[in-house]
């Protein structure tokens, strides 16, 4: 549950709304209303992550739940409409920013191991084979 649950009401989305998975932890994520006084108003809505399971170090302020399921104040909004739309534009960068960095280490871990350290053939292998010389020996693919 979320902490002070009674300034909490859940919400349900608009018809046709759609909200993006949790970019951290790829939860689902959920409509919520925020308030102090729900009679009086005022009312903000926000988008939160679902995952409020206890995981990894249990201490401090993480010691419940994703990062997201008590997001900062920034995600709290007068309207539905702008709560999650900020949550999407939250959500797909952070997505577009993941992806592009493991890209990017993915490539340098290709470039920088070539098949036959991959595959445990030293560069000295070759020679203590009897048979290098036979053509069947000569299995590592040419590279670079
Ligand atoms: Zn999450």
């Amino acid at each position: 549950m979320k902490e002070g649950k009674e300034l909490y009401k859940k919400a349900e989305l608009p018809a046709g709304a759609h909200v993006e998975p949790c970019p951290v932890c790829g939860a689902d994520a959920e409509l919520w209303q925020y308030s102090k006084d729900f009679k009086n108003g005022p009312i903000d809505k926000v988008v939160m992550c679902a995952n409020g399971e206890r995981f990894g170090p249990q201490d401090g302020a993480v010691n419940e739940g994703c990062l997201l399921y008590m997001p900062p104040q920034d995600f709290y909004r007068g309207r539905v409409v702008e709560a999650v739309k900020f949550w999407n534009q939250y959500a797909k960068a952070l997505n577009a920013q993941r992806r592009g960095r493991n890209w990017k280490r993915a490539q340098v871990l290709r470039e920088a191991t070539p098949n036959a350290e991959l595959r445990g053939d030293g560069p000295a292998s070759p020679a203590r084979r009897p048979s290098s010389n036979d053509g069947l020996g000569a299995a590592a693919p040419e590279r670079n």
